[in-house]
């Protein structure tokens, strides 16, 4: 596509009377089936064949379908193939943390094509930020897809983000609290978007359980975060991007919190405080632990005790699916999985004999590759 995907979209959001119901349905079926004749198309959509043909003629021209050979014949001629052009559409998505940076490449079809893990202490000014921006860059030069065909860099933040993607409304945890989406515009060469990095890692997930209806993910990150997801959407709220449950109180003047109180879901649960309680790191702690060292059992116990106490008081509030996943997800064998499930079927008030989990499927990269795709979604949404 000469003029790139980006003028494309905007071509389209510009004209989005002409057409687009249809165009979209047409694009979506082709999404949907992966591959798909015409004479299919205009049945399931009961769309005359002029009128698909013609959907499909600016599609073509868009490159994001392509023919993809011919069906076996049945007698008559053979029916044309049609598929999506994955690699006409590409996002990059980022997430940002204290210690380092993630960077996955996803294309129109939601396959993650390239990802990059760099160590690189967060620090809130201009020297980190160019950095970050070469970094972003240098990534997006090494795909193999012209710069035409990049959606955009969708960069997931720890912190809660303004509905419009452009500033941190909350960032406490790294003390950006403000930043604007130019601090790292000014040294990126696509266009950028922030996001809330628990949302966009749930979606993520959201995106290869399309059956999942009502459900609670929980990011067991350095920092805790969670997402609802409810009626297959996720679940955006009011202030508060939905959710913040890890801060929810579990003990009375309990432990500090980075928050500035006592108790939360975060001082019992997240990486940070099983690595503050443990005095080591996470590897090595799980090493211990699976060598049946005794203090690691005992710590670990009481860490999924506290953890099955969180989603029990969750559980009371929203009968759903839970979804595991996380800097933790790697280290958690399905014993241990079954272990919090035990817990969590004995804190429930009533017999719940049939509650398990659901572990994530992107693990650790779930915020990266979910900030991608949802560039990719808000793309397939505007066809
Ligand atoms: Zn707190």
């Amino acid at each position: 596509m000469e003029e790139g995907i980006r003028a494309y979209m905007r071509n389209v959001i510009g004209q989005q009377e002409y057409g687009k119901s249809n165009r979209s349905r047409v694009f979506q079926t082709i999404y949907a089936a992966k591959t798909i004749s015409k004479q299919e198309i205009a049945d399931k959509l009961q769309l005359s064949m002029p009128t698909v043909t013609q959907y499909l003629r600016e599609l073509y021209a868009a490159g994001i379908i392509y023919k993809n050979g011919y069906y076996q014949s049945t007698g008559g001629r053979k029916a044309q193939a049609i598929s999506v052009a994955a690699l006409s559409v590409v996002a990059i998505g980022v997430e940002l943390l204290r210690e380092s940076i993630k960077i996955s490449a996803v294309d129109l079809c939601g396959n993650v094509i390239r990802e990059e893990f760099y160590i690189v202490p967060f620090s809130n000014n201009e020297a980190y930020y160019k950095h970050f921006g070469e970094l972003v860059n240098a990534f997006a030069d090494k795909l193999d897809t012209p710069e035409a065909h990049l959606l955009g860099v969708a960069i997931a933040v720890q912190g809660l983000v303004s509905k419009d993607g452009t500033v941190i409304v909350n960032g406490d945890i790294l003390g950006y609290t403000g930043t604007t989406i130019d601090v790292f515009q000014r040294h990126i060469n696509l266009p950028c978007h922030m996001f809330h990095d628990t949302e966009v890692a749930a979606f993520a997930e959201l995106w290869d359980l399309p059956e999942i209806k009502d459900a609670v993910y929980i990011a067991l990150n350095r920092n805790l975060g969670g997402a609802v997801i409810v009626n297959g959407q996720m679940f955006h709220g009011r202030e508060f991007n939905g959710c913040i449950i890890e801060h929810m109180r579990l003990v009375p003047n309990g432990t500090k919190c980075y928050c500035g109180r006592r108790g939360c879901f975060e001082a019992y649960c997240s990486v940070a405080s099983l690595e503050a309680e443990t005095g080591m790191d996470t590897a090595t702690f799980f090493k211990r632990l699976k060598d049946g060292d005794a203090r690691c059992e005992g710590i670990f116990d009481q860490y999924l005790s506290y953890l099955a106490l969180a989603i029990n008081n969750i559980r009371m509030l929203i009968d759903c699916d839970f979804i595991l996943g996380g800097f933790l997800d790697p280290y958690l064998t399905d014993q241990h999985i079954e272990m919090l499930a035990e817990k969590v079927r004995k804190e429930s008030s009533f017999e719940s004999t049939g509650f398990s989990f659901r572990r994530s499927r992107h693990g650790a990269s779930a915020a990266s590759r979910g900030a991608a795709l949802l560039e990719i979604d808000a793309f397939i949404a505007s066809v």
